[in-house]
């Protein structure tokens, strides 16, 4: 079947891309470099909307690896509408897709169409009618529905007047607009889009051969510990994505610190053995090979 272009999706992806570049120059050869309070503000935006998506998006709804309370669910549910990345509901229904049809015509952003497919190009088509039976779980939840119908405007209204008024706060609203906007915006969704793009394709298959997700530590680094995708693909139920205590996974550790100060009441992990064992039956499955 052919597909349809989503041109409120394309010309905001392709616009804010033309507008960074841009205004960027401009900013740049204008004015400097951004001052620190723009620049901690930055950073601090990027983390909180890159770790709710990564947390709340990814670990918690798509995959209930975990049970965070309303405190710590409101949180990521904020942040995550700040993404960018559309409602919880698509981005789950999407991503349940993904894993249970990966590599395969149905995956919406299947690596086998290629590395820019993955990475952003199925974006600029309508995505599949939502399939009310893959996230019934979430449409039960009222303020799900409610973000769910009202994503653009509840994401575009709040991300244009807190960098705008941080801007202000801070003596800069162009630095607001440049940076805390465009420039934030562009750097969540990169490194968002990685996990599909980069983490398909480069990287070691330890867990499952057969799957085209891959570990590596780099893709980890860039997209708050979610570049052990091997593993997740594997296991996609457990909390974690790097299982040895020294893997960077942010996203776990702050997972993890929630446990321990009530704003997370449980957490699935895979047992120690039933991992080991799945690395020893695929290297037996490869030697056979
Ligand atoms: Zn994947
Ligand atoms: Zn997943």
């Amino acid at each position: 079947m052919e597909k349809k272009i989503d041109w409120t999706v394309f010309l905001f992806i392709l616009g804010y891309h033309v507008l960074l570049i841009v205004f960027l120059q401009i900013y740049i050869f204008s004015k400097g470099l951004p001052s620190k309070e723009i620049l901690y503000s930055f950073l601090i935006l990027f983390i909180a909307t890159g770790i709710s998506i990564t947390a709340g998006y990814h670990r918690f709804y798509s995959h209930k690896s975990y049970r965070a309370n309303k405190l710590l669910e409101s949180i990521l549910l904020f942040f995550g509408t700040l993404a960018l990345q559309g409602s919880v509901i698509s981005w789950a229904h999407g991503h349940r897709l993904h894993h249970s049809h990966v590599d395969t015509e149905k995956d919406p952003y299947c690596i086998k169409k290629g590395f820019l497919f993955a990475h952003v190009v199925w974006l600029f088509y309508l995505p599949e009618p939502i399939k009310k039976e893959v996230v019934s779980d979430l449409y039960q939840k009222k303020y799900l529905r409610f973000q769910h119908k009202y994503y653009n405007l509840l994401a575009v209204s709040l991300n244009v007047f807190l960098a705008l008024s941080l801007g202000f706060l801070f003596g800069d609203v162009f630095g607001g607009f440049v940076f805390l906007l465009l420039f934030r915006i562009f750097a969540t969704h990169h490194t968002t889009w990685f996990i599909n793009s980069l983490a398909h394709t480069w990287g070691k298959q330890s867990f499952s051969k057969e799957l085209s997700a891959v570990d590596n530590y780099i893709i980890a680094l860039l997209t708050f510990g979610e570049g052990y995708h091997n593993f997740h693909h594997t296991f996609p139920t457990d909390y974690r994505n790097g299982i040895k205590w020294y893997h960077f996974d942010p996203t776990k550790w702050l997972i993890w610190i929630s446990s321990k100060i009530g704003l997370v009441k449980g957490y699935s992990k895979v047992n120690n053995k039933i991992i080991y064992e799945r690395i020893k039956s695929e290297e037996k499955l490869h030697v056979l090979h």
